[in-house]
Order: structure tokens, then sequence, then C-alpha cells
């Protein structure tokens, strides 16, 4: 019987085996030593053929990462999220400090990224465990919201270039630009600038492992599909958070589509994880137009990947029985030509193993099943 579900298993990977499975809980924060060994191979049993694991140089860290190689899965390491490093605060267009860095500030990207794949290959260089490195994953959640950037630094390095010399108060830049008929340029400025920073950044990593996928979270594009959101939102209203949460939540996508030009091109691309199900649930088709749309905005196709966040406290987002996460799981697997990324938080009074179990036999089900 045991040969029998290893070998339908073994057909079912042939089937997505050009596609990334991606399982991207946090599962060395929450387990201890023989059950997070255990968790990394119910992964792996489940039908996944990669895994998120945070970025570490504690023993905990490299054995994951050795477990996880052995049994065949591929690793993204998961670095994190950008630090404040108090240099200047980005500034919002009313002239208020926001508690986020200017994202003009390349310290903050270059520590984030570069520095940590710098020190990590360098650490463990040699390991063999480090073949099944296929890429580094990143969170910019603290810069999906806000506004272009209107600090000193951002405005007068505007106002040098156009040769402008007036002092403008930081809660009257966004009217003197807009007065001037300068706004939208003053936007594309800073998108380019931090498009520069993202393209250095990218090549100094191609420099020494050009394989490495560049994936982050979350995908922002309020600018593309904003109509489509209001549309399902009133089609679908028990699935749905009130209509006009996404607009209230999502203020901005320039850092997002900054990175995504800067990062990535037609030969690399970037694998961008998108939370937009974990409200909806999976809706058919939104995956097709986001492709569409994306192409239209940078002329070649993206790693998009969607998501359900199957197990979470959050008020608003989709409720997840191990049924529908594995039926929606798969859907989003078979709809999309790169693969897909699987998210649960961690019920409150237990851990990943106990909290995800369930869920995870139900996928493993699905992906048999559906072969
Ligand atoms: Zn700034």
């Amino acid at each position: 019987m045991k040969n029998k579900i290893f070998l339908i298993l073994l057909f079912s990977f042939n089937i997505y085996s050009e596609k990334l499975i991606i399982y991207a809980g946090s599962p060395i924060r929450s387990l201890k030593n023989s059950k997070l060994f255990e968790f990394i191979e119910l992964i792996k049993d489940s039908g996944f053929n990669a895994v998120h694991l945070n970025y570490g140089f504690e023993k905990i860290n490299f054995e994951t990462y050795k477990k996880a190689s052995d049994i065949g899965l591929k690793i993204f390491i998961h670095i994190g999220s950008p630090k404040k490093i108090g240099e200047r605060n980005a500034v919002d267009s009313q002239g208020r400090n926001l508690n986020i860095e200017c994202p003009l500030n390349e310290k903050i990207w270059k520590s984030l990224i570069l520095d940590r794949i710098t020190e990590f290959f360098n650490k463990y260089k040699g390991e063999k465990f480090l073949d099944s490195v296929i890429g580094i994953h990143f969170d910019i959640e603290s810069y999906v919201d806000p506004d272009i950037c209107y600090c000193d630094y951002c405005f007068y390095k505007y106002m040098e270039m156009k040769k402008l010399k007036s002092n403008v108060r930081k809660e009257e830049r966004k009217e003197y630009l807009f007065e001037k008929g300068l706004l939208l340029d003053y936007k594309n400025f800073l998108k380019n600038n931090l498009e520069n920073i993202f393209k250095e950044i990218k090549k100094k990593i191609n420099s020494f492992n050009d394989a490495l996928l560049i994936s982050y979270y979350p995908f922002s594009y309020k600018g593309i599909v904003f109509p489509f959101k209001i549309f399902f939102t009133f089609l679908l209203p028990s699935k749905f958070p009130p209509p006009l949460w996404w607009y209230v939540y999502r203020k901005s996508e320039w850092i997002s589509h900054a990175l995504l030009k800067g990062m990535a091109d037609e030969k690399n691309s970037v694998i961008l994880w998108d939370d937009y199900y974990y409200w909806s649930g999976y809706i058919p088709g939104y995956d097709k137009l986001v492709n569409k749309k994306l192409k239209k905005v940078l002329n070649y196709k993206v790693r998009w990947m969607g998501s359900i966040d199957y197990l979470s406290d959050c008020f608003g987002k989709a409720d997840y029985t191990p049924e529908r996460a594995g039926r929606e799981f798969y859907e989003l697997l078979k709809n999309n030509e790169y693969g897909a990324i699987l998210y649960g938080e961690i019920k409150k009074d237990t851990d990943i193993y106990e909290s995800h179990l369930p869920y995870l036999q139900k996928i493993k089900q699905y992906l048999i099943l559906q072969k």
C-alpha cells in the first residue's frame, strides 16, 4: 500500500515537475529539533518541492537546511524585512514623517538583500545544502503603503536636477509640484531612482550567483487591476471584506514596481508572492488577468504566484476548512504555469505541526487525486 501511494505521488510530481510548489510558513521559529525535522518531512510528503527557511547561522538553521536538502526539497532563504537605520524617515504627501526609512536610502536595500546574501553564501561556503538553495525571499510589507516620498533628500535631489532654487516646506511640496505641473515627473523621477538602486543590487548578486531566484512579498498593484477588485468584491460579498477595504489597504505600488523593473528582466524573472486571495479565496481567471496586465506594464512575462492563507485569526480573511484549502491550492497550482505558494499562520496555543497537519493532509490528497 505504501509503495502504491509512493508511486502515485511520484506520478503526480511529474505533472508539476516544472512548477514550484512552495511551502512558506516559518517552521524554524515554531518547532524544536525532532518535531521540526518531522515537519520538514511532512512538507515533502504532502507534495511540496520547495520550502522557505529562515536566514540564520545557528545550529538549528544549519541542520534544517541540511535536512530539507537531504530529502530533496529546494530552499528559499527567507531573509526578513528592511530594518530602520535611522538616517532619514520617509515623508508622505502631507509632510508627515513615516515610521520607515526613506525608500531611496539605498543602504536599507543593500543591507537587507545584498549584504545578507553575501554573508550567507560566504559563511556556508562549501556546504552541500547550498546546491538546494535556489532563491532568496524578502518581505516589503512595511513598504506597500507609503506615498511617494517627499523628504528633503528626495525633494531637493529632484529640484537640483530641474535646476529649481526654491525652499519649500514639507507639507507644501506636493502642492508646489502640482502647481508647476511637475507632480507626475517627480513621481517618475523617484521610481526611476529606486529602480536603479535595485538594478545595482541585482548586478552584484548576479556577479556571484546568477541563477539565484529573487522572491518578494507582497506584490502590490493598486494601479493595475483595482477596478476588477471592486467588481469581485460586490459579486461575492460573503467571501470578501467590505468593498472599499482594498482601496484603504493598499495605498501604493510604486516600490513594488520599481523593484520589479530593477531586479527582473526577461531572462531573470522575480517571483511575486501575491496575497490577493487571502481575503477572497481563489478566484478563477484572476491569475490570467494579472499576468496580462503585468506584461503590459513590464513588457515581459513575470513569475506571478498566487497564494492562500488557510489559517488566520485576522478579521476579514477567508475561512478555510482543510477541504477548501486542498481544493483551492490545487486550483492555484493548476492554473499557474510557475507554481503556487502555500501559507498559513499558527493557531493560538498550538504549534505549526498541529495547526497545519489536517490541511497538509488534504492538500496531499488533492495533489494525488488530480494527477
Ligand atoms: Zn525620501
